[in-house]
């Protein structure tokens, strides 16, 4: 089973597919997440990216359309979860043709609901392992020991997109580009909507009904 995980910027969509990959063994291709590795590698598509990630804009195109294909090949047919893509309507085409292409499809387009104001706080509360990538919240899942992560030990930082002046910038790129997806999946007739306020565990059971 293949699902698309779409929500606003600060929902949830790492978290929760970092549970469905723990517990029902499937696989997450997280564009955002490949996009930090490449910049970290110093590679070319790092390079291109990075100045469209920091400024809290959508990266082109076609770089993350070929990330992803790239990863959906090498899932050999294993259950894939999709985090942060596709981002708007034209990577949705261009998803759609590729799975297509492997004789699988989207079966199911889960749209994260929460109410805007708390995303805000979230964002600005998140915290990242420098060194394994696990996602902390200063409100809603503090770290056991404050800057440390629980499941490696090394320091935890703030990402440069979640600091306060460049939130607007991203939940812009989200109204304008990726809420449209919602009449799109809609259309398409397999959009499921969970409500995604409340604790990690209560949205995954919520969540679980879908998957
Ligand atoms: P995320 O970790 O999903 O919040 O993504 C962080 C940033 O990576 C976004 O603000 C974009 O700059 C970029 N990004 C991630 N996924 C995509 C995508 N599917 N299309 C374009 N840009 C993306």
């Amino acid at each position: 089973m293949n699902i698309v995980l779409f929500g606003p910027p600060g929902v949830g969509k790492g978290t929760q597919s970092a549970l469905l990959v723990e517990r029902l063994n499937m696989l997450q291709i997280s564009t955002g997440d490949l996009l930090r590795k490449a910049i970290a590698a110093g590679s070319e598509l790092g390079k291109q990216a990075k100045g469209f990630m920091d400024a809290g804009a959508l990266v082109p195109d076609q770089l993350v359309i070929n990330l992803v294909a790239q990863e959906i090949k090498s899932a050999g047919g294993r259950s894939v979860i999709l985090d942060g893509f596709p981002r708007n309507v034209q990577q949705a085409g261009a998803l759609s043709e590729m799975v297509q292409g492997l004789g699988q499809k989207i079966d199911r387009a889960i749209f994260l609901v929460i109410d805007e104001a708390l995303l805000f706080k979230r964002l600005t509360g998140r915290r990242v392992c420098e060194k394994c990538g696990a996602t902390f919240n200063l409100e809603t899942q503090p770290p056991k020991k404050a800057d440390q992560c629980d499941r490696c030990g090394s320091a935890l930082v703030q990402r440069k997109d979640d600091k306060a002046e460049v939130i607007g910038s991203r939940l812009k790129a989200y109204k304008d580009s990726t809420l449209p997806l919602h009449e799109y999946f809609q259309k398409k007739g397999i959009l499921a909507e969970v409500d995604a306020d409340g604790p990690v565990e209560e949205v995954f059971s919520r969540l679980r009904k879908f998957v």
